[in-house]
């Protein structure tokens, strides 16, 4: 193993934090040192955060998109994609269903939509906690105004996710033509100060894409001070500009969540869907590389195969209980236990009711 990456992985292990040039040094291994980098991302892991893994729900509510990012299967300019909208009605029947199968937090995503007023989206919320008795609600609805966030958590909203993408400006600019990175900046530190637990992350392997941004995604997670890093590999889709592109691969996107682990060690940190996608092992490798989060499909069957951000979705035909149960599986085979509770951020324990505090002053 290079001496550079044993000391730049023992000092990650040590203080959780590293220079740009040392992050890029642990990017870069391959064979014994990945293996290393892996085995010291799971101990972080262990240390922090335990054996539990919490499982989250995702509803995909609506693949009615505004927007028009390359990469996206949901783009607006696809006209190939039939799209769809659940009405709230089925959003809290597929939300029961969820609670049935024992899994406490709800995540409803969607393109960006604005057919779903700020209004209609807080009575969603509402009914959810009182009539289903969801216990965390995680939103990633792209951006809004700050008003629709504060009517959103004023409701009862606790999370929300919304991903970074890259932290190169520029490749921002022209892979979501039309938005601004500062603009997502911008809705993610108005998502922290009305006291939602944020979640943000990247793609792996986008056109573009060097290691030195991959360091630079990292290092951005860190001063964010994400309670939640969603990090995938980005997966050419056909109906998009990008339908040519190479995609991002198994082995950096292990490292980019490894790395991610070491420097947030209380961070959650899902084994994505898109990795479960891009190789059968996917998910399994992800919860081993410092992960401990799963987001199973619950969006209904018939709508499921339509929401297609990525082709070839991992359990994409599955019936939900089957999705569910083999999760379960893969947990238990891990020696790992199902997180109980409604897995807030560790960074909350005992802390709640100052974040709500926080949070009360800002409404
Ligand atoms: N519209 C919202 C939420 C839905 S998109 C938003 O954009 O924030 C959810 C995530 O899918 C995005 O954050 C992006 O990281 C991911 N994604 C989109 N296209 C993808 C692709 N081709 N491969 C992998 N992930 C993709
Ligand atoms: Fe829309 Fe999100 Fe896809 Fe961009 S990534 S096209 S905002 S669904």
């Amino acid at each position: 193993m290079r001496k550079e990456f044993c000391e730049a992985l023992a000092k990650a292990q040590k203080n959780h934090d590293l220079s740009r040039e040392e992050i890029i040094v642990l990017l870069e291994a391959e064979g014994e040192e990945l293996e290393a980098l892996g085995r010291a991302a799971d101990e972080v892991r262990e240390k922090y955060l335990g054996r539990e893994v919490h499982l989250r729900g995702i509803i995909e509510f609506s693949n009615h998109c505004r927007q028009n990012c390359l990469y996206c299967g949901l783009r607006r300019d696809n006209k190939h994609l039939r799209r769809y909208r659940m009405s709230p009605e089925e959003i809290l029947a597929a939300a029961r269903k969820a609670v049935e199968l024992g899994l406490p937090t709800v995540v409803l995503q969607s393109g960006e939509d604005p057919y779903y007023s700020a209004p209609v989206v807080a009575e969603i919320i509402r009914r959810l906690k009182e009539e289903v008795g969801v216990k965390a609600i995680t939103l990633s609805l792209g951006e809004r105004s700050r008003e629709d966030y504060r009517l959103w958590r004023q409701a009862g909203a606790d999370r929300y996710l919304l991903k970074h993408e890259t932290a190169n400006r520029e490749l921002f600019a022209c892979l979501r033509p039309g938005t601004s990175w500062e603009n997502r900046l911008r809705c993610l530190l108005w998502l922290k100060e009305l006291g939602y637990q944020v979640g943000s992350g990247n793609m792996v392997g986008l056109p573009g894409q060097d290691l030195e941004t991959l360091a630079e995604d990292i290092l951005l997670l860190k001063e964010l001070d994400v309670e939640m890093a969603g990090i995938g590999p980005f997966i050419p889709h056909p109906q998009t500009p990008l339908a040519g592109e190479a995609g991002g691969s198994l082995d950096l996107t292990l490292k980019t969540l490894a790395v991610t682990r070491l420097l947030l060690p209380l961070a959650h940190l899902p084994a994505t869907t898109a990795l479960g996608t891009i190789h059968p092992q996917g998910r399994r490798l992800g919860l081993c590389y410092g992960g401990n989060v799963i987001m199973p499909d619950i969006t209904p069957l018939p709508y499921r195969r339509h929401y297609q951000i990525y082709p070839g979705k991992a359990g994409v035909d599955q019936e939900i209980e089957t999705n569910v149960a083999s999760i379960r599986d893969l947990i238990a085979s891990l020696g790992r236990s199902i997180g109980r509770g409604p897995g807030h951020s560790p960074k909350w324990r005992g802390g709640v009711e100052l974040y709500e505090m926080r949070a009360g002053q800002l409404y």
